[in-house]
């Protein structure tokens, strides 16, 4: 089949376009690869949390890292590791939010999953029902990760997606006195 038979247009096709656009009102800002304010940002991958506008953050400022749930992961730990170790940044922030997807699934979906396709994921759906504990179980895992050199600002966060609002989780080990 040639590649230059006409076919309706996908999603990413339109991305591609979207990013011609872009490049070319685009010019080299000249930046490194070190995070500007020295913060990475672990967020849920939600369509409706565009971190960059709710936080106030501009092209280089910080590493994002995403998945289902902001989730501190293995994987999650590998990117915050690189983070801190080769690439400078000192704080990290934990946003998840109102109305998760993973607030809808339990760890049943491994089983189902299982079920299905024969062969059970060796990751943990991460499924959740307290939003706050969550956060707090969040904290804990990058505070207690023995490969993280920068664990005294590490701060978590709910995103209300009704009203564009953050509310901090105060955990009793984060309480400040001041
Ligand atoms: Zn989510």
């Amino acid at each position: 089949m040639s590649s230059s038979v006409s076919r309706t247009a996908t999603v990413t096709d339109r991305l591609v376009e979207a990013n011609r656009a872009y490049a070319a009102g685009f010019t080299d800002p000249g930046m490194g690869a070190r995070p500007v304010l020295r913060v990475a940002v672990v967020a849920c991958m939600d369509a409706r949390l565009d971190l960059h506008a709710a936080l106030g953050l501009a092209l280089g400022d910080c590493h994002t890292i995403r998945n289902a749930g902001g989730v501190v992961t293995d994987d999650t730990i590998r990117s915050l590791t690189i983070s801190q170790r080769a690439l400078g940044t000192r704080s990290v922030a934990l946003i998840h939010h109102t109305g998760c997807g993973l607030q809808t699934l339990t760890e049943d979906f491994r089983h189902e999953l299982e079920l299905e396709v024969g062969q059970r994921p060796a990751w943990a759906v991460e499924a959740f029902r307290d939003v706050d504990q969550d956060v707090r179980q969040s904290m804990q895992r990058v505070r207690t990760s023995p490969f993280l050199p920068h664990t005294d600002d590490v701060r978590g966060f709910v995103f209300d997606v009704t009203t564009g609002l953050l509310r901090e989780v105060v955990t009793h080990s984060s309480a400040r006195v001041s």
